[in-house]
């Protein structure tokens, strides 16, 4: 029996998790990485630009931070009382540079911050209701499992992403289109006095990428201050893979609370969740309370080092320039490929995260317009480029990412293995 089937007799689906049951690789079984590489059981090599949905910036098992995360490990451990050094430096450093951020917490994962932030937003404010941005997703739990990718004819009506949560739970989420100002001041004409929170990623790219316009987030900015509610970047993915401040420090608009994860720690499991102080402080104005946060790994050690190393890397080398500059070449390489073939596709994506959307037109700015994607051919060319040991996810409207470890020949490679997967696909 091979792993994979032996996996899929004691794991549900043979995963751990939903997304990396990839229809056609079942029977993928990962045993190392390196840098831009991953490798199967069978010795097959794959350059990977799917990243694990993000986190190693730096490249996969990065040299400094696996040396960070064994010195940790030698010295520390986990105690689970008090706080650590590392912890202090570290939430010091994210305050240093988040502009939203007074204060900071940790977490093991995204979801987990996301679910503090919107539970902080309700305590806060006394009320119920949540917004959300059709495309956007902000991890697992019940207030946001909803209309991430949506068919069609779910775009614009309730579109849960799981079964098993309440009504009344998805009834208190608010779904609207992204970038459309005209909607989020009719929400808040409808609604806002009942309007906890309004979370986005302020670049959604869980659907690839949407660029987001600067009046689209300044009107959400406008109408959260006149209304008193809680504004949330969702981080996840652009803090620290976009700038170490995060796109807010890019877009110049700054959010009452965000959540970090993935790529502050290059692949250790983290989350964060900061902001005021005023409203971070409720999570401790008394023991436990009155907004109780918890979890028995929060700040673990070898999470608090690998974010330390990660953050001294990316002040200290060009990381940034290395990938922007990887992601210009690579988007300018694949646009002129499809003039060439001739295939009606916009190349988009920001710094080191690039997608390639099959269909005409301009840059796309909600959900609404990926509709027109042709996902036979952005599956079937990404699965020819997997065969040809490139591995970008196989997946309808994934994004790729650029690292620190990724060079001009594997982007040169990158590019010829493109156009023979395009043509194929055709
Ligand atoms: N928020 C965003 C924007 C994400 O992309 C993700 C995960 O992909 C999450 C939150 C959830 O993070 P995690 O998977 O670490 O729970």
């Amino acid at each position: 029996m091979t792993l994979a089937e032996r996996a899929r007799r004691v794991i549900p689906g043979g995963v751990n998790s939903g997304q990396r049951s990839i229809p056609g690789l079942t029977d993928l079984v990962i045993a190392r990485t390196e840098g831009s590489r991953f490798w199967d059981t069978t010795g097959r090599e794959f350059t990977d630009y799917h990243a694990a949905f993000g986190p190693p910036l730096l490249g996969h098992n990065d040299p400094d931070v696996a040396a960070a995360v064994s010195a940790a490990r030698a010295s520390i451990g986990l105690t689970g009382v008090a706080v650590t050094e590392g912890e202090v430096t570290l939430a010091e450093q994210l305050v240093e540079l988040v502009p939203s951020m007074e204060k900071v917490l940790l977490t093991s994962t995204g979801s987990e911050a996301t679910f503090h932030a919107l539970r902080l937003a309700r305590a806060a404010t006394g009320r119920r209701l949540v917004v959300k941005f059709q495309g956007c997703y902000h991890g697992w739990h019940d207030s946001v499992s909803l209309n991430v990718i949506s068919a069609p004819e779910r775009v614009g009506r309730p579109d849960p992403t799981s079964a098993g949560i309440l009504p009344e739970v998805l009834a208190a989420t608010l779904v609207l289109r992204f970038n459309d100002v005209a909607a989020v001041r009719q929400a808040f004409a409808d609604h806002g006095p009942d309007i906890a929170a309004v979370i986005l990623e302020p670049v959604p790219h869980n659907v690839g990428a949407l660029l987001p316009t600067d009046a689209f987030l300044r009107a959400l900015r406008e109408e959260c201050t006149k209304a008193g509610s809680v504004l949330v970047f969702d981080e996840v993915i652009t803090g620290f893979r976009h700038a170490l401040g995060g796109y807010q420090s890019l877009a110049g608009v700054t959010p009452d609370l965000t959540t970090l994860g993935k790529a502050i720690a290059n692949g250790a499991p983290v989350g964060a969740i900061g902001g005021r102080a005023d409203l971070m402080d409720l999570f401790s104005s008394r023991p436990g309370g009155p907004v109780f946060f918890a979890g028995t790994y929060n700040g673990h050690p070898d999470v608090v080092a690998a974010a330390l190393a990660t953050v001294r890397k990316l002040r200290e080398e060009p990381v940034h320039e290395h990938v922007f500059r990887l992601g210009d070449r690579v988007r300018a390489g694949l646009a002129e490929l499809y003039r060439t073939l001739d295939v009606p596709a916009v190349v988009t994506g920001y710094g080191s995260v690039f997608v390639s959307y099959f269909m005409s037109g301009p840059q796309p700015r909600s959900y609404d317009d990926l509709l027109a994607n042709d996902t036979a051919l952005f599956v079937g060319y990404r699965r020819r480029l997997v065969d040809q040991g490139v591995f970008e996810l196989p997946l309808n409207l994934k994004r790729s990412h650029l690292s620190y470890a990724h060079t001009d020949a594997d982007v040169d490679r990158l590019l010829e293995a493109t156009e023979t997967a395009v043509r194929h696909t055709l």
